[in-house]
């Protein structure tokens, strides 16, 4: 009909700070039709600005129909860097539905002056090298996939997550239901107080979860760092909001 503007449409496949930062930019400053996408994982999630649905589209299949289905103009792959299944699911369905692809990861942390990091090429080499370093450990890795660390020996757990794992857990383990922003002051303390001698994290990076990287430094702690997954191949990246609001703008023009 004469006269009446269509929102352009975009997906934005979310679950992190970055995905919410940038839904509430579309959304409110630019008046484009954002539909987050969630995964479902977490009971009670922060639910971003504009449309959100929850579950999974059934593999790269159904995430190319999806988007076929519901006139989207542009995706935007802002899930944790550590979601390597649906960032490759979103390059392959882009592809397939032709339409553009953004990937929002935020920057890896880097080790500064002070940090005794042991890099590990995987959560499995993470488990392996923590007979060497210590006997309690913090193991801040999310809830999935608890279970490769249940046969470490002599090992002691305090296991920080935002809701309970599914998986079978170490034997020897204090769990802790919290979700960041972390302080510094708050992380060293916790450390103290359960006389943890080593962290265990993946390197996701952003400021919310930092604190636990300072801490451990404060206190001379080594840190096993999970590396990331290599991303999809060929697909464009930017590490701010601000990158990507430039690149919607310019895809909806
Ligand atoms: P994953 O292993 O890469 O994906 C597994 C399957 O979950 C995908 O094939 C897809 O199912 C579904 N899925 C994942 N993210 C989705 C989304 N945003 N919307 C709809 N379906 C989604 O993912 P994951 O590592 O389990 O992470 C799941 C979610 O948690 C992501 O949104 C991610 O941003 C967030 N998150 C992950 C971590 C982490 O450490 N992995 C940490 C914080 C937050 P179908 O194949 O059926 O489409």
């Amino acid at each position: 009909m004469a006269g009446v503007r269509v929102m352009p449409r975009v997906l934005m496949l979310g679950g992190t700070t970055e995905a919410r930062g940038l839904a509430a930019r579309l959304v409110g400053g630019m008046g484009i039709d954002v539909i987050s996408s969630l995964a479902g994982r977490v009971a009670s999630p922060c639910i971003p600005s504009g449309q959100v649905r929850i579950g999974g589209f059934g593999g790269s299949a159904g995430l190319a129909s999806w988007i076929e289905s519901h006139g989207i103009r542009a995706l935007i792959d802002a899930t944790h860097p550590f979601a390597a299944t649906i960032s490759r699911n979103a390059a392959a369905a882009t592809a397939a539905a032709h339409v553009p692809l953004l990937a929002l990861r935020r920057p890896a942390w880097v080790a500064g002056e002070g940090d005794r990091w042991h890099e590990a090429a995987s959560l499995e080499d993470a488990a392996l090298m923590l007979p060497e370093l210590g006997r309690r450990h913090f193991l801040t890795i999310g809830r999935q996939r608890i279970s490769l660390f249940a046969d470490v020996s002599e090992a002691w757990f305090l296991v920080r997550c935002i809701d309970p794992p599914e998986e079978p857990a170490p034997p020897r383990m204090e769990l802790l239901l919290d979700r960041g922003p972390f302080s510094l002051a708050a992380e060293i303390a916790l450390m103290r107080s359960h006389r943890v001698d080593t962290v265990v994290t993946k390197n996701s990076g952003g400021e919310a979860t930092a604190a636990k990287l300072a801490a451990a430094r404060v206190l001379g702690l080594p840190v096993v760092m999970v590396q990331r997954p290599s991303p999809p191949e060929g697909v464009r990246e930017v590490s701010d909001v601000d990158r990507a609001v430039e690149w919607v703008d310019a895809q909806i023009r």
